[in-house]
């Protein structure tokens, strides 16, 4: 065996022990936030760097426009008013840009219902949702996941900040590398791939904050000897460009995942 499969072995062994540690911790959480498909495909794009509280005010607007259940509807919406409506996610000009390409994506592939727009090959998706303006991959990968129920693994700012801390992985690689390491590492469940991502982004925001709460965090008894290791921080640098993930909810201080 050559040391790069020993390692990946361990690897997933590792990946497979935290994931039961998080599980036992937090229990079923239920997500993603949203009532439906279409609400999940929004969220995504409006979550784009900004605190989940501005995104559930963006969606509260959306819902009382009566807007939010219909995409031919959102879509309809004159561009100023679109803005308006989505103004407390920050970033709304773009966005709202991004939002109405990912719209007329599901409308032109699923006459405006997302699921059946998401039906398919999900690699083939993929392609497809890369292409649509401001869909990136983690934006892909959680519309994927969460709207469309495939078996693609979100790797987001706290699943670079944990593996990096725990020497597991090296928080600089390129997004597939890490979530191709996830998904070689867990059996193909979506919903074990849905229940994961989740835990990760709460055990994140409760604990593997800037400065970490080790201290009874459910990985704590999995942390190197020495403690948790210095992220490079080019890591955390890159974890800020537009488009890109970022610890969601501690710009606002925002100390909960988005659950329901
Ligand atoms: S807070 Fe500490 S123990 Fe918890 S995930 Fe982060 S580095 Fe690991």
């Amino acid at each position: 065996m050559t040391t790069d499969r020993r390692r990946s072995r361990s690897t997933a062994s590792l990946l497979r022990e935290a994931h039961r540690r998080l599980r036992r911790r937090y229990g079923p959480l239920g997500w993603w936030p949203a009532e439906t498909p279409l609400e999940v495909c929004v969220g995504a794009v409006l979550t784009q760097n900004t605190s989940w509280a501005g995104v559930v005010r963006a969606l509260g607007n959306l819902r009382a426009a009566g807007v939010l259940g219909d995409a031919r509807a959102m879509l309809a919406l004159p561009a100023p008013r679109l803005e308006r409506l989505i103004r407390p996610s920050g970033y709304f000009r773009i966005k709202a840009k991004r939002l109405r390409a990912l719209l007329q994506w599901i409308v032109d592939r699923g006459g405006g219902d997302p699921v059946a727009a998401l039906r398919g090959d999900p690699a083939s998706l993929r392609g497809d949702l890369l292409r649509v303006h401001g869909v990136g991959r983690e934006t892909a990968d959680s519309i994927l996941l969460y709207a469309g129920g495939h078996p693609v693994f979100v790797v987001d700012a706290y699943t670079r900040r944990i593996l990096g801390r725990h020497g597991w992985a090296d928080p600089r690689a390129d997004y597939d590398a890490l979530r191709a390491l996830f998904e070689a590492s867990l059996p193909r469940d979506p919903a074990l791939w849905n229940h994961f991502h989740a835990e990760i982004v709460v055990a994140g925001k409760e604990r593997c904050r800037p400065r970490p709460r080790c201290e009874g965090c459910p990985l704590e008894p999995m942390l190197p000897r020495g403690g948790p290791r210095t992220l490079p921080t080019a890591s955390a640098a890159g974890a800020r460009r537009f488009g890109s993930s970022r610890p969601r909810g501690e710009a606002a201080g925002q100390a909960r995942p988005p659950s329901r």
